[in-house]
């Protein structure tokens, strides 16, 4: 399949093939016929496997081809996206994408002056990607007007779609005239969200390309369990002997971020932090400097765990586990993005089982976990333990900035192989050389181990 095959047009053909694009992913290539003919769309494809042009491709085609009206243009496309660093990294794409084409494509997100939004507008958009928050300010002083939109896109849709989104989104689409083309796409689903996507759309193609909130096949993951104290001196020790990877890390809070980031400087491991206290100048600078490669690790929270592409990311790991299960697909999908390899690691304390419980029943599948040599826990994983107060489940999920969950957008923000149902590999480039194969599932009472090549041919 080519990308001539899709019906795209020769200035999209021509902008792809300078960017290096040859051949359509297994999403691109199912959603772009449909989204062409104007139906809607319901996309389901694992992080880092090509939605932006999914979406973005058939988008621009149809503005290109829309006769634009006289005098400032209203918005007639809106991509909602719900962090600010995911609107950049949209944006940049349909220019990209789109540069052949006299498009105008605005960005607006909180964190950022207000003034140089509403000249933008002023000056003609075509295209609007945006956070929701914002928006509606730009929306209640009357600085835009949504009834030209023709197309509206929801990515990372089932986070646009939960409870710290949703009245924001609903206020939005109050504002786009009905029956209007719709494309909402994610890697995760869960069902309650589904159930309401299917609401918002007429009709829609179904387009799903690997099993639903499974993990490119490409990423190895495993779970290294270790005292919650002992957290931070397992870190440093992983990132000295992986001293030439860049890594990403998450962890739970703003402060904790903050804090981790200065523990690792005062070991001597130069970090950047992003998070939603920062401001949106900070948090872009600390992002450019370690796409561009000048910073080994950034620490954030779970505003980077959205679609946030990050070229050639060997390393993932997670200092605590997401409090939202569907969250660790997320957050592990920026490494290996687009048939790369990537590796995942979980520092799992015993009292955290319950959280890695609702993330293995998510991934249907046992993730591997792997004792490293002089940090073995002081007690076993129990993954009957409960889950902590203020997490778990989609109904607890925190907003992911600093600021009022109806503000969402601005507090924030914000495979083309087979998929694999098993989320777990056991083989692959150890993590640290000390680590060596205690691999066994947790499960409660300390079952012996299944091991890793056992779970892979599960797989
Ligand atoms: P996305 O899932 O849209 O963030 O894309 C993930 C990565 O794949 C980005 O670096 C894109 O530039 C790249 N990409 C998307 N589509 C293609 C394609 N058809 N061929 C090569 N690279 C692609």
């Amino acid at each position: 399949m080519l990308f001539e095959d899709l019906g795209l047009s020769p200035a999209l053909l021509r902008a792809l093939s300078e960017t290096g694009y040859t051949t359509p992913t297994p999403i691109q290539a199912q959603a772009i016929p449909p989204a062409l003919n104007g139906e809607d769309i319901l996309g389901a494809a694992q992080t880092g496997t090509g939605k932006t042009a999914a979406f973005g491709l058939p988008l621009l085609q149809k503005m290109a081809k829309m006769t634009p009206v006289k005098g400032p243009r209203k918005p007639r496309a809106l991509v909602l996206v719900p962090t600010r660093e995911l609107a950049v990294q949209v944006a940049d794409s349909l220019k990209t994408y789109g540069r052949h084409l006299r498009l105008n494509v605005t960005m607006i997100f909180g964190g950022v002056g207000m003034q140089p939004q509403i000249e933008n507008l002023r000056r003609g958009v075509d295209i609007l990607v945006a956070c929701p928050g914002r928006l509606i300010d730009h929306l209640d002083s009357g600085h835009v007007k949504l009834d030209a939109v023709e197309l509206l896109v929801l990515d990372e849709a089932d986070r646009m779609l939960d409870m710290g989104f949703l009245p924001s989104i609903k206020r939005v689409l109050s504002r786009v005239p009905q029956q209007r083309q719709k494309m909402l796409f994610s890697a995760t689903f869960e069902p309650r969200i589904r159930a309401l996507a299917m609401e918002l759309l007429n009709k829609p193609t179904e387009v799903q390309v690997a099993a639903q909130n499974t993990i490119a096949e490409t990423i190895t993951h495993r779970v290294h369990p270790v005292d919650g104290p002992r957290k931070r001196d397992l870190l440093v020790e992983i990132l000295s002997r992986r001293h030439t990877d860049q890594v990403l890390i998450f962890g739970k809070t703003k402060h904790g971020c903050n804090r981790l980031a200065e523990q690792l400087e005062t070991a001597g491991l130069k970090s950047v932090a992003i998070h939603g206290n920062k401001s949106q100048a900070q948090r872009q600078k600390a992002l450019d400097q370690f796409k561009s490669g000048k910073a080994r690790i950034l620490v954030a929270t779970d505003v980077a765990a959205r679609g946030l592409d990050i070229p050639n990311l060997p390393l993932v790991i997670n200092h605590d586990l997401p409090m939202v299960a569907e969250d660790y697909v997320h957050r592990i999908g920026r490494t290996g993005r687009n048939g790369a390899s990537g590796e995942a690691l979980s520092l799992v304390a015993p009292e955290e089982g319950g959280l890695l419980r609702q993330i293995q029943r998510m991934l249907k599948a046992d993730i591997v976990m792997q004792t490293v040599d002089g940090f073995e826990p002081s007690r076993p994983i129990r993954l009957d333990a409960p889950i902590p107060k203020n997490g778990g489940g989609q109904q607890r999920r925190q907003p992911m900035g600093g600021r009022p969950a109806q503000r969402p957008g601005e507090q924030k923000p914000g495979g083309q192989r087979a998929p694999r149902k098993a989320g777990a590999r056991g083989h692959g480039k150890p993590a640290d050389r000390g680590a060596h194969a205690h691999a066994h599932t947790g499960k409660p009472g300390g079952r012996p181990a299944r091991s890793a090549q056992r779970l892979d041919s599960r797989a």
